[in-house]
């Protein structure tokens, strides 16, 4: 299946952490959109992988997702190498994006600065047709040969530290929506009821930051909530209109 984006991110609830939003917005404009998530986030404090892949599956639906896949890298330890890059590459052929969505290219967990690259590298070599993959991706892989296909563009998201976004999303219509699918995360983001260790992102006040980020994101492009994204390339447009 075909889609026009395709946000990769090395935990569940990195996606919608920093740009669901975004997603809800182009699902709503009738786009086709998945996420692959690199590992089960099997590393964080709370929770289980078990739980966590139930946890992101609900949020997929809150999304409206065309797909959503695991690639069951190892939470911590996965490299940006050879092994892992072929992986990605059968999950990218696999579904031709457009464009896709990466991790931030550094941050304050040093996971999403190495898959940032990691990202980067398997949707330059996709794009090699000398480099050989089969679909292996999914319960409905068929295991036949891919064709090479390199997304158009890359952007980065901005997750915990601030980094200056080259471009912002009004999301002020889906912001509310971005919550229901952080909160589908029960194990990991706040409530009141939990009995399970208090963890950096399952905080009142962690929440209440990410509302902060979004306002701000909004403030600075007239609108009330935003995603803010980063781009390595320049990037153009057909239409200065399309600016707001
Ligand atoms: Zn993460």
């Amino acid at each position: 299946m075909k889609l026009d984006l395709l946000v990769i991110a090395v935990h569940p609830d990195d996606a919608e952490l920093g740009s669901a939003g975004t997603i809800l917005s182009l699902v709503a404009q009738g786009k086709k959109v998945g996420i692959v998530d690199l590992t089960r986030g099997e590393l964080g404090t709370r929770g289980t992988p078990e739980i966590r892949l139930q946890e992101a599956a609900a949020a997929a639906h809150i999304l409206g997702l065309s797909a959503r896949e695991n690639m069951n890298f190892r939470d911590g330890f996965f490299r940006n190498d050879e092994e892992h890059q072929r992986a990605l590459i059968a999950a990218i052929r696999k579904y031709q994006p457009e464009i896709v969505i990466a991790n931030a290219i550094t941050d304050r967990h040093p996971d999403h600065g190495r898959a940032s690259a990691l990202i980067v590298d398997a949707c330059f070599y996709s794009g090699l047709r000398q480099i050989k993959t089969v679909d292996n991706v999914g319960a409905d892989a068929k295991g036949e040969a891919q064709e090479a296909w390199r997304p158009k563009v890359v952007y980065h998201l901005i997750q915990d530290r601030y980094i200056k976004p080259d471009f912002i999303v009004d999301i002020t219509d889906f912001y509310e929506k971005k919550q229901e699918s952080l909160l589908a995360y029960k194990s990991q983001f706040y409530d009141p009821n939990s009995t399970e260790p208090m963890s950096y992102i399952a905080s009142k006040e962690f929440m209440e930051f990410l509302r902060a980020r979004a306002e701000e994101f909004g403030h600075v492009i007239g609108v009330k909530y935003g995603e803010g994204f980063t781009v390595d390339r320049t990037i153009g447009v057909k239409n200065i209109f399309d600016l707001i």
